[in-house]
């Protein structure tokens, strides 16, 4: 099925629909901000399979790691549809619901130019064996460039089938990283090739979406400077109370990480509260402050909120893995955990 520039894979959702038991059966569909524009064909779709009850989520949508299931608590569907991305693996929490994962790709002819210039940015750094990693999202043009690699004379390692880049998630690329010279990133945005350069300066991106052809590498050592300089402050001043925040989405409430987190602030002698919140803003965050007047915050639910989101706020907002790097002295950076 084709929706807007998205191919969906319709066979699976068929199946899936027509085995629910229910003669009415109630769905509720969720998708990530940017694929919301895909409810009313993907509706119009499920209506002509048949006959369904349809509730659309509209609130947001960061992943697979959250999933509505506040809504669902009211709604009871007998299926919920995510969109867009695969199942979350980190999840540490069970969802009483039968869920759908059914993602989307996007799908658009890479320019040929585009072509080129990627592999000429690839030679000019004299990159022989390379890796194309993408979100599931990108997986139609990653396959395609990949292609044109191949033919252009490189070396190109795939990873394992079906696995993809989150920005908490980097395995399937950390997996060949001893194999290649360098890696392409194909994903929209700053978000996905910027969380792949902490681990690596051989990094290229290419974002389909605008077309562009570009390197992360110096984002990422600005963030990177930017977080350790954070830490030497933290490092050079006395330490008493910090606030540690639990994800209430279901994919975000990450007990292990919890329990580690607890452990690095053990070995620091620092007290702290865990307060807990689905949606963290920066209203919430005075909210702590004004509460517990943290010395820092420590964010277990999504490691990219510190890093993207309150990297400016006026209190250190950590993910656990720099609360390990302060616990034990560690220079290098350790992203997430
Ligand atoms: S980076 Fe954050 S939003 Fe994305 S999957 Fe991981 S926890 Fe969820």
């Amino acid at each position: 099925m084709i929706c807007d520039s998205y191919i969906i894979e319709e066979e699976k959702l068929i199946g899936e629909v027509l085995s629910l038991p229910k003669p009415r059966p109630t769905i509720l569909i969720q998708a990530p901000e940017g694929l919301k524009k895909l409810y009313k064909c993907l509706g119009d779709f499920l209506r002509g399979i048949r006959e369904l009850e349809l509730y659309f989520s509209l609130s947001p949508s960061y992943g697979a790691c959250d999933i509505p299931v506040d809504e669902a608590f009211h709604i009871r569907p007998d299926l919920i549809i995510h969109l867009g991305h695969l199942e979350y693996k980190l999840s540490e929490v069970k969802i009483p619901w039968r869920i759908l994962y059914l993602p989307v790709y996007y799908n658009i002819e890479v320019p040929q130019k585009t072509l080129l210039e990627v592999a000429r940015t690839l030679q000019a750094k004299n990159w022989r064996t390379i890796a194309v990693v993408n979100p599931v999202t990108e997986a139609l043009i990653a396959g395609r460039i990949r292609v044109y690699l191949l033919e252009a004379g490189f070396r190109v390692l795939e990873p394992v089938p079906g696995e993809f880049i989150l920005g908490c998630d980097y395995s399937p690329m950390l997996k060949m990283i001893d194999r290649v010279d360098g890696f392409l990133i194909v994903a929209g945005g700053v978000f996905h090739p910027l969380g792949a350069a902490f681990y690596t300066d051989k990094i290229v991106a290419y974002d389909p979406y605008r077309d562009v052809v570009w390197n992360p590498v110096e984002e990422a050592s600005r963030v990177v400077r930017k977080r350790m300089f954070t830490l030497a402050q933290l490092r050079n001043q006395p330490l008493r109370r910090a606030v540690v925040v639990a994800g209430g989405r279901p994919g975000q409430y990450r007990a292990s990480i919890i329990e580690l987190t607890r452990r690095a602030l053990g070995e620091l002698g620092v007290e702290y509260y865990v307060v807990s919140a689905s949606y963290l803003t920066v209203d919430r965050l005075i909210s702590i402050d004004d509460a517990f007047k943290p010395d820092f915050i420590v964010v277990t639910s999504c490691p990219r909120l510190p890093i993207d989101d309150f990297i400016d706020f006026y209190k250190p907002v950590l993910t656990p893995g720099e609360v390990i790097m302060l616990a034990r002295g560690v220079e290098k950076y350790v992203y997430p955990w």
